[in-house]
């Protein structure tokens, strides 16, 4: 039917919606140095660190969010819940002084992986403007 069309399209994840490196991390298919993990999020070490401190925070579920471009209003809990993990993982870390916590969206914004994440750094003096 029709209706079933427009309900399998619907599910059908887009080119956009493609599993990133970052669900192979969250099932554990590929080792990462976990820091905090909940039912929610998972946060763990850059690969590439750019600080002696760089997490990456990450929802569990990406429900449409490749990118924060992609936020809808059903996605506010989850934004606010990433910044505030990134708050309890800079404490944790023992980042009394300050740290930076960045959103990179898109091409211009310099995403490479489209799975929406919070980088927390920290460690260093961060300077301002970034590059
Ligand atoms: O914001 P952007 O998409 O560029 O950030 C992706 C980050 O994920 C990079 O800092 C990269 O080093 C990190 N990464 C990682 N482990 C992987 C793949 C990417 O920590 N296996």
């Amino acid at each position: 039917s029709s209706e079933k069309d427009a309900a399998l399209s619907a599910a059908a994840p887009t080119a956009d919606d493609a599993p990133t490196i970052f669900d192979k991390i969250i099932n554990k298919e590929i080792p990462s140095k976990v820091v905090y993990e909940d039912a929610k999020a998972l946060a763990f070490r850059d690969i590439s660190p750019q600080a002696p401190t760089h997490i990456i925070i990450i929802p569990k579920v990406k429900d449409g969010l490749t990118r924060l471009a992609k936020a809808e209003e059903r996605h506010i809990q989850v934004l606010g819940y990433l910044m505030y993990i990134a708050k309890v993982i800079a404490k944790q870390e023992g980042l009394e002084d300050g740290y930076r916590v960045v959103i990179n969206d898109g091409p211009s914004g310099c995403q490479s992986v489209y799975h929406l994440h919070v980088h927390l750094l920290g460690g260093r003096q961060m300077n301002w403007p970034p590059g």
